[in-house]
């Protein structure tokens, strides 16, 4: 195009001397016109144009040009092109101009353009580098057309990456913190500095080109794998973690790992700093050490035990837990008339003595004064590593008590004086679900002063425990499973219904379904109570078909009385067992067939460590259970490893946030930047993505910020029977 006006300039101003002298003034008059037209469209260019005659001699020149030359076009008009090219590059120039002219005249295939960097000299003495073009235009009036570009800041720029890039090396591979660089696509080392190296005593040999991964801890994979999408979603451009990375004689080294975002020649790298700060982490353990122990006996200490307690009774069956409350006998006689120095030497010697009768699981804490706190564990059945004498058959706290009372008869010898003590002993065991490390305490506390009551130097067991142990047979894994068959066949296996919240218009537009078992003796029962046992007994897929048939028979209900919930949609969770039965996908299509319901109102809610015990299978019954028209979400999304690349490989439409994730929102800065980034995940996926658990006007507000689709939670309702839906309609939810 360029080429064509300059063409058709060269061509005017040569036709304009032979009409001139012919005095067609009117046809004069329309070719300025056209000249005008065709300078203005010249002078608009971004680039530099000159047209030559055949002897190079400028015949016309656009408004940067004379910017370039630093001359006016009047004085560029009439001189030679070459003397502004730098007499470096003058041969060149004048060669390709040649050459061309030789095309225009000579060569059978037409005229050619051709191209060449070179420096114009400006008036000013200085000299721009210019990317020039030359195209040979006219065949009666021959000529050329010379289009340039300044490229001198271009080239400048250039340089100055270069030089950055030779500093980054050196800065890289001097550095004393560890420094990797990894590419984003695929995890791979493309470089690693030597204090890396040296740090994880490999080579960098060995790490250039093996996986970030290989060296992470897969404990820390979850938590850099959720820091890395948000980069390369682009919500963050830097993440700063602490991590272990695997050091070559197989231990691992914490660090402080800074990751940041660069690209390389439109490679996306992440720069990776790694500081090794296992040192720092060990005085912190020291630290919580000395906070969660004793500094007399070294022993934990009441609060640590507590919570030991606590946690190993939230996973106890009932009578697998026994705590022991032992207390000193005549320890205040010791330290009143000895002195606090030979008391605390006694507590150190009591401490080792009973240590060395303990059973492993087992643990021993120091309460505070001459009180001390055992907790008996029936949990993990692991082997006995000393006589094999106490743990033999079930939990049994009161040989461990004898045997911890014994300890202490043979007499201590401290600074002289032969010391006899002993100790009172009471002891107490979960004897249901639900109790909880402080009951237990009081009631092995109360046992020990009957101990103490009825003489001392013994052991006695709280009476109220063997009353309740006999009322617990019901709940033995063996019952729990021939009730939960007589259940199935009756109807205490029910669905509970909670609402999920459109979080634009607060409408209700699905609903999960929850089971529940509503025990004759035991009361309502929450699936965290049977289900674990009716996983282990296969059960699962009885349990699945009987909430999916019972809450369409709802949405049937629902609709045949026109009641609003009918245009929901029921959201019903399988899990690993149900996903892999051939018999899912039919009793799916028949449970549809008989309730008249559409696939389409049918959501099924997969956890995402389910789609990943088996991946290959999962993939095949998603594509199925699809394929029928029914719905999929990945549940409890975040506790699983979640990786961006899984989730586009099943056919999910939605995510469902984890609980956990919401629970801190707009409390916990990394929980509301974690929700931000899966919120963002979903979407560039083009998932809907549905917040669990919203207890909070704050969680809620956060969520509808943050973009959330839709939520679920307490805030709205608990899951709750059909029945006490119907009484909902009309009712407000918060918003
Ligand atoms: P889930 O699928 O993650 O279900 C959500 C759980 O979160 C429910 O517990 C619900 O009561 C609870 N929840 C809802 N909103 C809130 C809230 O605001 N705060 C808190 N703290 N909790 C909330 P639920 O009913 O005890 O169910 C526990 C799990 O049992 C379910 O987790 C699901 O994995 C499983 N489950 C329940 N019913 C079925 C079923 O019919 N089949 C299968 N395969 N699994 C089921
Ligand atoms: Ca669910
Ligand atoms: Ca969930």
């Amino acid at each position: 195009m360029l080429v064509a006006v300059c063409a058709g300039i060269a061509a005017l101003v040569t036709a304009l001397g032979i009409w001139r002298g012919r005095r067609l003034r009117s046809s004069v008059g329309v070719l300025n016109d056209d000249i005008d037209r065709a300078r203005r469209v010249l002078d608009g260019l971004p680039d530099a144009v000159f047209s030559l005659d055949a002897r190079g001699t400028i015949l016309s020149a656009n408004e940067r040009a004379a910017r370039l030359t630093g001359r006016s076009i009047d004085e560029l008009l009439g001189r030679s092109f070459i003397g502004f090219v730098s007499a470096d590059d003058r041969d060149d120039i004048t060669d390709r101009w040649k050459r061309l002219r030789l095309d225009v005249n000579g060569s059978p295939e037409g005229p050619q353009s051709t191209s060449a960097v070179f420096e114009l000299i400006a008036r000013d003495g200085g000299s721009n580098l210019v990317e020039a073009s030359l195209h040979p235009i006219g065949d009666e009036v021959p000529g050329t057309v010379v289009i340039l570009r300044d490229v001198s800041g271009r080239e400048r720029t250039s340089e100055a990456l270069e030089a950055a890039r030779r500093r980054f090396q050196q800065a890289f591979h001097s550095a004393p913190t560890g420094m990797a660089l990894v590419r984003l696509s695929d995890n791979r080392i493309v470089d690693a500095n030597d204090s890396l190296a040296r740090m994880l005593d490999h080579s960098r040999e060995y790490l250039v080109g093996r996986s970030i991964r290989e060296i992470t801890h897969p404990d820390d994979l979850r938590i850099s794998a959720a820091e890395r999408a948000r980069i390369e979603l682009g919500i963050d451009s830097t993440y700063r973690i602490e991590q272990r990375y695997l050091r070559r004689d197989g231990e691992f080294v914490w660090a402080k790992t800074q990751v940041a975002v660069t690209e390389e020649d439109g490679v996306p790298l992440a720069i990776t700093h790694i500081e090794d700060i296992s040192e720092q982490r060990r005085a912190a353990e020291r630290l919580s050490h000395a906070a969660t122990h004793d500094s007399l006996t070294e022993l934990p200490n009441r609060a640590s035990i507590l919570a030991r307690i606590d946690e190993l009774l939230t996973v106890a069956e009932p009578d697998e837990v026994a705590v022991l409350f032992i207390d000193l006998d005549n320890f205040k006689l010791v330290n009143d008339s000895l002195g606090h120095a030979v008391g605390d030497e006694l507590l150190r010697h009591v401490a080792a003595r009973f240590r060395s009768v303990m059973r492993q699981g087992d643990e021993l804490a120091r309460f505070g004064g001459d009180e001390f706190v055992v907790f008996v564990n029936g949990v993990t059945q692991q082997s006995d590593n000393s006589t094999g004498e106490i743990r033999v058959g079930p939990l049994d706290p009161a040989k461990v008590a004898e045997r911890l009372r014994r300890s202490l008869h043979d007499s201590v010898e401290i600074d002289g004086h032969e010391l006899v003590v002993s100790a009172s002993i009471g002891f107490a065991t979960n004897s249901q679900r639900g109790v909880v490390a402080s009951e237990l305490l009081r009631e092995a506390d109360a046992a020990m002063y009957r101990a103490k009551a009825a003489g001392r130097d013994r052991v006695a067991r709280f009476d109220v425990g063997d009353l309740l142990t006999q009322r617990d047979g019901a709940s033995s894994p063996l019952r729990v499973t021939s009730d939960l068959r007589r259940a199935l066949a009756g109807e205490e296996i029910v669905p509970y219904f909670q609402p999920i919240v459109d979080l634009t218009t607060g409408d209700f537009t699905k609903f999960e379904v929850l089971v529940r078992w509503r025990h004759p003796d035991r009361g309502l029962l929450t699936p965290d109570e049977f289900l674990p046992i009716a996983e282990k007994a296969g059960m699962m897929g009885e349990i699945g078909e009987r909430m999916l048939r019972d809450a369409l028979a709802q949405l049937a209900a629902w609709r045949a009385k026109d009641h609003p919930f009918g245009r929901c949609a029921l959201a019903i969770n399988l899990d690993a067992q149900q996903l892999g039965d051939p018999q899912l996908l039919p009793f799916v299509e028949e449970a549809l067939g008989m309730s008249g319901i559409e696939a389409d109102a049918l959501w099924f809610e997969i956890t995402e460590t389910a789609l990943l015990t088996d991946v290959a299978a999962a993939t095949v019954a998603l594509r199925d259970l699809r394929g029928l028209g029914v719905h999929l979400a990945v549940d409890d999304f975040g506790t699983g490893y979640s990786s961006l690349t899984y989730l586009k490989k099943f056919p999910v439409e939605a995510i469902k946030i984890d609980r956990t994730f919401v629970n801190g929102l707009g409390i916990e800065v990394d929980d509301s930047s974690i929700v931000d980034a899966v919120i963002r995940l979903g979407h560039s996926l083009g998932l809907g993505v549905i917040a669990e658990g919203v207890e909070t006007p704050l969680q809620l507000s956060k969520l509808r910020e943050l973009g959330a689709d839709s939520g679920q939670g307490y805030l709205f309702s608990r899951p709750v029977p059909a029945t006490m839906l119907d009484a909902r309609v009309g009712v407000d939810v918060p918003f």
